[in-house]
């Protein structure tokens, strides 16, 4: 069933590149594998995936501890600081820091274990009351700067979630809205090259605005 799912995905991919005159080997596709056992992940990498997103810190931790080998974890959800010690040895990326006490976190525990730990900065591209992440400019300007002069910390892009919703328009413009601010923060010295955007509903909306990581969980694994 995966390899039929990652198909379909594919072929959608492709078609989101041909659109927007983009290459396919610009775009990481993440298998978020939260919820899902490890017999199920075992399939995905199987089906050749190498990049798996959890959301929850004991989750990842423990099935950290169970599946091994040529792949990465990515560390998609909301991060409190008291967990960071949970993911700091496996996770290669940590999509959603949303605030500098947690970068800050991170950091310091990365510095424990003398590892470099790549990040990314979570953006309010909505006004949906309830999601997390950085809103004001002013606020995300500082949390880049505090993750740059971290010295374990590699800033390497920003993330976000579009709205649940049917409009194209809404959607395409927090994706849009993601890349300017990244353009912007690259002009004001920072070197940030990833975009993680995109998940079932979107992420075609999100390639062709400039996604290079988008986020899998639904249209690969089924409903959770
Ligand atoms: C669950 C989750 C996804 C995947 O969502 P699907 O709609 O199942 O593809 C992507 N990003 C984050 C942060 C998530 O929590």
């Amino acid at each position: 069933m995966i390899l039929d799912n990652l198909k379909k995905i594919e072929d959608q991919v492709s078609s989101s590149c041909v659109k927007s005159g983009r290459n396919r080997s610009e775009i990481k596709l993440i298998a978020v594998s939260k919820t899902q056992p490890v017999d199920i992940i075992q399939e995905a990498l199987k089906a050749g995936l190498k990049d798996l997103g959890e959301n929850k810190a004991q989750e990842l931790r423990d099935k950290a501890e169970l599946v091994k080998g040529d792949f990465y974890w990515h560390f998609i959800g909301h991060l409190q600081a008291n967990k960071v010690k949970y993911i700091i040895n496996t996770a290669e990326y940590i999509h959603a820091v949303d605030s500098i006490k947690l970068a800050e976190e991170i950091n310091l525990k990365a510095e424990k274990i003398n590892k470099k730990q790549n990040v990314l900065l979570e953006i309010k591209t909505s006004d949906e009351p309830a999601k997390f992440g950085f809103e004001l400019e002013i606020d995300i300007f500082n949390a880049a700067d505090f993750c740059k002069k971290s010295s374990n910390l590699i800033l390497v892009g920003l993330m976000t979630m579009a709205p649940y919703s049917d409009d194209e328009k809404l959607i395409r413009n927090c994706f849009a809205r993601l890349r300017q601010i990244k353009d912007n923060l690259n002009r004001n010295g920072l070197d940030l090259n990833e975009l993680s955007m995109g998940m079932t509903n979107d992420f075609q909306f999100a390639i062709e605005e400039g996604a290079t990581m988008i986020r899998i969980g639904t249209a690969l694994f089924g409903n959770r």
